[in-house]
């Protein structure tokens, strides 16, 4: 039986392994935090005769048996952002665990083996890089991975080396991979303010980024009559308005202003010039585009109005990720199967499943963020909530065939 107090003791005790005890949670890859985190998993993994073995890129690997040398894996991470959750990532880890315990006591003999994965470094906060230990498994930009470098000078190849000892390791040969499972809190508010169980992911919402120039004639605040003025500060609000009217049209996509710069950043002085970023996010990447094209036009009549002038530079981008087709099917059938109240989602956040989902058949299950709070202390999703999902997942391994 998947047992829901297995699942909240394991919750809790990674809670305790935290550097801001009474601040929500938080836990570096690496970290003291993240060896007692490991150490605990190891333990858990022990009594059940589950063998743990960590790999060359820092992730941690329980591996399940079955009866072919296929197999499936459920995954997600245990590393959290400052001050933030105990349930971002750390649910697919505990419910991987709670599968395998389950499995061994009922001695369910699987056709194929589950391994279960704790990828390294994905909140990206030391090495300023998401999801560093999967980009690195899977090959993907993996020597930019291993070369990053933290505050303090050091790599994460050096970090991650003198952290884990060098007689358990072990790897995934992705080759004998049929699948991949991430269960991972929405984040967001949809499934909580709907009352669905589990959220059937379709895919990750892609991203364009650029940043915005803005020049202006820069001058002297009291003397420069109103009328005369070319403000690029004026400029660069009217355009980030444009920027939620663009968004808001196109919804559920999202368009944000982050980060703006001016100068030079008096008060007694018209800036000069007024740099901002602008970041949209949707499930389409020809309605990303459509958006800027009528952006671009919103700014052209802005600048004009304005008598300034714009440029912009493209600084990153990555692509609308969409799920296996055959396993959301599944999903759907087990949800109906197990009386589960679920519905098909959208995940605007990425996961360590999206990048290995460009190597294996991938799928994610959502479960409900309370208030769809994340990346916080308040983050939370009830027990009876995560049940579901969890025994979604325990269907799945079992159902697996090794092909
Ligand atoms: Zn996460």
């Amino acid at each position: 039986m998947i047992r829901s107090d297995r699942i909240q003791k394991d919750i809790q005790t990674l809670h305790q392994f935290n550097q801001t005890p009474g601040n929500g949670c938080t836990r570096y890859s690496f970290s003291t935090e993240d060896r007692q985190a490991r150490e605990y998993i190891c333990a858990e993994m022990e009594k059940i005769g589950v063998p743990v073995l960590t790999d060359a890129y820092g992730n941690l690997l329980m591996f399940g048996q079955g009866q072919s040398d296929r197999q499936v894996m459920i995954g997600s991470h245990i590393d959290t952002v400052p001050n933030g959750g105990d349930y971002d990532g750390i649910l697919g880890v505990v419910s991987g665990i709670e599968i395998l315990r389950h499995f061994h006591e009922e001695s369910i003999i699987l056709e194929v083996g589950l391994v279960v994965v704790v990828f390294a470094e994905e909140e990206g906060n030391q090495f300023r890089m998401p999801c560093v230990g999967c980009h690195s498994m899977v090959n993907l930009k993996r020597e930019e991975a291993l070369n990053r470098v933290r505050d303090d000078g050091k790599t994460y190849r050096e970090v991650m080396e003198a952290f884990i000892l060098k007689d358990e390791r072990g790897s995934i040969d992705f080759s004998k991979v049929l699948a991949m499972l991430e269960i991972h809190v929405e984040q967001g508010p949809v499934l909580w303010r709907e009352d669905f169980e589990v959220g059937i992911v379709e895919g990750i919402f892609g991203l364009q980024r650029y940043m915005i120039l803005v020049e202006g004639v820069s001058n002297h605040s009291g003397a420069t009559p109103m009328d005369g003025r070319q403000d690029p500060m004026i400029a660069a609000a009217r355009m980030i308005q444009a920027v939620r009217e663009r968004g808001k049209a196109a919804m559920p996509q999202v368009a944000t202003v982050g980060c703006i710069l001016c100068e030079p950043n008096t008060i007694n002085i018209i800036p000069d010039s007024v740099e901002f970023s602008i970041e949209v996010r949707d499930f389409d990447q020809i309605k990303i585009e459509a958006t800027y094209d009528l952006l671009w036009e919103d700014f052209d009549r802005v600048a004009e109005d304005e008598g300034v002038k714009w440029s912009k530079k493209p600084v990153g981008t990555s692509p609308v990720i969409r799920l296996d087709q055959d396993l959301i099917g599944q999903m759907d059938r087990i949800s109906e199967e197990l009386g589960v109240k679920a519905q098909r989602i959208v995940s605007g956040a990425a996961h360590d499943a999206a990048i290995v989902a460009a190597f294996a058949p991938t799928e994610m299950l959502f479960v409900p963020s309370v208030d769809g709070r994340s990346h916080c202390p308040d983050e939370y999703t009830p027990i009876e909530k995560i049940v579901p999902a969890v025994r979604m997942a325990e269907q799945w391994v079992r159902e697996m065939k090794s092909k």
